[in-house]
């Protein structure tokens, strides 16, 4: 009995070894699965990203308009990549873009992380940057310029070039505040997908954007159409209604148009309107709305304004016409007069159904009008 408890106690040179071995493999063994219990960590995390840029994507792609798709890379794709600092750079040639989001009420001062240069060479990418991201550390010297809306600056950048069919449409600039973020070696093929994703997306809603606005403008004059006046007047009866205060509607009609037709021709006529819709804008204010209601008829809506108010602004456009001679692109001039009527709508007139308030402000200085044009023309009528 005590000789076996001896064996037992006391192991065999063998014994030993085995001992050893065994030691070693439990050893390899925790090595093995602390290694399997990290893949599959990075495999979960890799999981959750891929399916944090897929969600990205999906809403990406279902962006319907600028504003939503703006939101999107500004909002989800900061968070979804764990981003500190994201701006957006466009390429807009000669304010195009930039007019047809302001007429469609887009507030580009919503948005100070979206910026806009007027072509590539005001872009100023880093060199080698038209093939391929530029990754690395943030340099005032070479990217200040795109991130000068971020209060604060990265310490790590990727600037993603936008292309569209080879054209660069303009860039995308990410930043973090850690400084191993980002850096000149890494892969950049992810980064060159989501750009390329991004500028396909950028290109849809900037292109439904155009076509929504010819939609809702006049092709002659370029001013807003009918349409176009008619809803922007039932925002703005709303608005007024918000924010308590009144709003002008003025309605014109040039005098006499018929005969610039007859005498100087229908191109003639043409230029004419053209530059009356252009000497009635340059008298507003950029949050008036001018639109051309049919033929040689114009009007316009004035935000916070009351019935003297208007007058005046009335009394500048109809000067502005009658004073200066218009110049005719067949060659020769002619001189043009405008009748103007106009109603108000006070903050405590507005309420009720805003259709038919619209309808009554327009007939008012439809009304108006009429008392111009009875009384001589080429004068400013107010609705009694
Ligand atoms: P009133 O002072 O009473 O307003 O006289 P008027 O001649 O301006 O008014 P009338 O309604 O008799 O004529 C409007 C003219 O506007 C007739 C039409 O040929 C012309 N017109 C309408 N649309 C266009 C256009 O797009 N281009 C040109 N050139 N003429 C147009
Ligand atoms: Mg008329
Ligand atoms: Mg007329």
């Amino acid at each position: 009995m005590d000789d076996t408890m001896d064996k037992l106690a006391t192991p065999s040179p063998g014994e030993t070894v085995l001992s050893m071995a065994n030691q070693e493999l439990i050893q390899e063994n925790r090595v093995l699965r602390e290694q399997m219990r990290s893949f599959l960590k990075q495999a979960h995390d890799n999981q959750a990203i891929m399916s944090r840029h897929q969600n990205f994507n999906l809403e990406l792609i279902g962006a319907s308009s600028f504003r939503e798709l703006i939101e999107t890379i500004f909002s989800t794709l900061a968070s979804s990549s764990d981003l500190d600092v994201v701006s957006l750079t466009l390429i807009d040639r000669q304010n195009n873009l930039r007019g047809i989001l302001q007429d469609l009420s887009f507030e580009l001062s919503d948005f100070p992380r979206l910026m806009f240069v007027a072509n590539e060479a005001e872009l100023a990418l880093p060199a080698d940057t038209r093939e391929k991201p530029a990754l690395g550390l943030y340099s005032a010297q070479k990217h200040a310029s795109f991130f000068s809306t971020c209060p604060k600056k990265p310490m790590s950048i990727a600037l993603v070039p936008l292309f569209k069919q080879n054209r660069l449409i303009g860039c995308l600039n990410l930043g973090s505040f850690n400084a191993t973020r980002f850096s000149d070696n890494m892969a950049t093929d992810f980064i060159q997908q989501m750009g390329f994703i991004i500028a396909t997306c950028l290109e849809n809603v900037i292109n439904h954007e155009r076509l929504t606005y010819i939609g809702l403008t006049d092709p002659l004059t370029n001013v807003s159409n009918r349409r176009n006046v008619e809803r922007r007047m039932l925002e703005e009866i709303a608005r007024a209604r918000r924010q308590q205060y009144s709003i002008a509607c003025m309605y014109l009609d040039i005098d006499f148009f018929k005969q610039v037709n007859d005498q100087y021709g229908h191109q003639s006529g043409d230029d004419v309107l053209k530059e009356v819709a252009s000497r009635i804008k340059a008298e507003l204010r950029l949050s008036d709305t001018l639109g051309r209601f049919g033929g040689e008829e114009f009007v316009v809506l004035l935000v916070n304004t009351d019935l003297q108010a208007a007058a005046q602004v009335a009394e500048r456009i109809r000067l502005s016409i009658a004073s200066t001679p218009f110049f005719l692109s067949m060659s020769g001039v002619c001189n043009s007069t405008i009748s103007i009527g106009i109603a108000a709508l006070s903050e405590n007139e507005n309420h009720g159904d805003a259709d038919a308030i619209a309808a009554e402000l327009l007939w008012k200085a439809d009304r108006a009008l009429y008392d111009a044009k009875e009384q001589g023309r080429n004068r400013v009528c107010l609705s009694k």
